[in-house]
């Protein structure tokens, strides 16, 4: 991927190592670094003060060649094209090392859905689909929820993409139930990253029941995470999100926190839990740290300060490069996001997959997938870690690297 950074992305350093171990050439290299197709497109809108409003949206489609591009929407005030390249740059690497076909993509709009009603959010969806429908579809790219998007958001790209191509659910995933939603597609994030951590410690002999794990995020993916690894026996002792972090010693109560984050906004001072300053979350021994929020929250400011075992990237790119490194001279594993935070576009793809077929699965069979699919992803990576004496990151990024230049080579290139 093209970088204006002076310094390599975390995504550029693995896919170059890859390429390097597996005695790939620059040609290869190049093409899983450059995107395919980057949309930038300005979209104004009336806010309901009356005054006009414009923010900028980005799609980038990075690789097709294993099926049609695949990613999220985010909506934040820090969106650029930078974020979203190396988002979906890293979607490419997630859907081959999973092995589904489909290939990566990403979007985004720089503003803040926190500060907009819902009137403007619907507008400003409606808007960006009407601007880029002729390069998004079933068969070309399908978007789904990401940071500051969720299931309605899809309703409303459902709704205005239907509108000009006549009924077509599969051009976008993680919709409403009603719209043609996959059940667990939800929580499928949140639960593909305890069944990745069940599988890595079936592989390291670790007993889960008595250790502790601290989630970082508590929007879709740090929730239902936390919820899942609590049901495998593991205490869940702190959790945050952006303004506050909450510890308790015998575990985090999350039907109270929720609760309390509905009525207040915030987790701060809920019942029978201490509050911390988020910035401290990170400083809580346990053996799993669960980062779900946003990109680069582990770096070369608090790296040092870690008190965990292993780190388990449920969001994607919260590892800075440098961080990565220390790391590795620290002996803290990574279970790297391209297969901890795969559950979601695992169930997409199942939702992509019903939608076209004019299906519905039941929940029993969409969880047994991507138990199945998911653990066999985990099982590789581990097993092609410890057969070539590799980092968990590293032995992801060949399998993927591998498939993907395998998919390229067989068309001719
Ligand atoms: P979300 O918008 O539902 O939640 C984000 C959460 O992060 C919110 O609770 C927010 O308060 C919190 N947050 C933001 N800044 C924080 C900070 N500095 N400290 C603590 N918490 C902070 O978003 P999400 O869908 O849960 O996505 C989270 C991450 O997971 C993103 O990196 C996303 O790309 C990744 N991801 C999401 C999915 C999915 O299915 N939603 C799938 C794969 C990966």
């Amino acid at each position: 991927m093209s970088n204006t950074h002076a310094t390599p992305t975390s995504y550029e350093i693995s896919v170059g190592a890859a390429c390097k171990r597996l005695g790939y050439g620059p040609t290869i290299e190049s093409l899983l670094s450059l995107a395919a197709l980057e949309l930038k497109v300005e979209i104004p809108i009336v806010r309901d003060n009356g005054e006009l409003a414009i923010f900028t949206g980005y799609r980038v489609q990075h690789q097709n060649v294993r099926g049609p591009c695949k990613g999220g929407l985010r909506y934040h005030p820090d969106v650029d094209i930078q974020e979203v390249r190396e988002l979906a740059a890293l979607m490419t690497m997630k859907t081959a090392l999973v092995n589904i076909p489909l290939g990566g993509g990403k979007g985004g709009i720089a503003c803040n859905p926190h500060e907009m009603s819902q009137r403007e959010l619907e507008v400003l969806t409606r808007k960006f689909v009407k601007r880029i429908h002729r390069e998004i579809g079933p068969n070309s790219d399908i978007m789904a929820p990401d940071v500051g998007t969720n299931a309605q958001t899809m309703g409303w790209i459902h709704s205005e993409y239907s509108a000009i191509y006549g009924h077509s659910p599969a051009a976008v995933t993680g919709k409403p139930l009603a719209l043609g939603g996959s059940p667990g597609r939800n929580t499928a994030t949140g639960h593909g990253i305890a069944i990745v951590v069940a599988e890595y410690a079936r592989h390291h002999r670790m007993p889960l029941k008595g250790s502790t794990a601290v989630v970082q995020g508590f929007g879709n993916v740090g929730f239902h995470a936390a919820q899942a690894l609590a049901a495998l026996g593991i205490k869940v002792v702190a959790i945050s999100d952006s303004r506050s972090a909450v510890y308790r010693d015998g575990g985090i109560d999350l039907a109270a926190l929720s609760d309390q984050k509905h009525a207040r906004g915030s987790l701060k001072d809920t019942e029978g839990h201490d509050s911390l300053e988020p910035d401290a979350l990170f400083e809580i021994p346990c053996d799993f740290l669960v980062p779900a929020a946003l990109g680069d929250a582990i770096h070369a400011g608090n790296v040092a300060r870690l008190a965990c075992r292993i780190i388990v990237e449920g969001a994607n790119a919260p590892v800075t490069a440098e961080a990565d490194l220390t790391l590795r001279e620290r002996g803290i594993a990574v279970i790297p996001d391209i297969l901890a935070n795969a559950g979601g576009v695992i169930v997409s793809y199942f939702e992509w997959v019903q939608n076209l077929q004019r299906q519905v699965w039941a929940l029993e069979t969409v969880d047994a997938e991507l138990e199945r699919l998911l653990g066999n992803a985990t099982r590789e990576v581990l097993a092609h870690a410890a057969g070539a004496d590799l980092d968990l990151r590293s032995a992801a990024f060949d399998i993927a690297v591998r498939r993907v230049k395998e998919a390229l080579e067989a068309t001719g290139l």
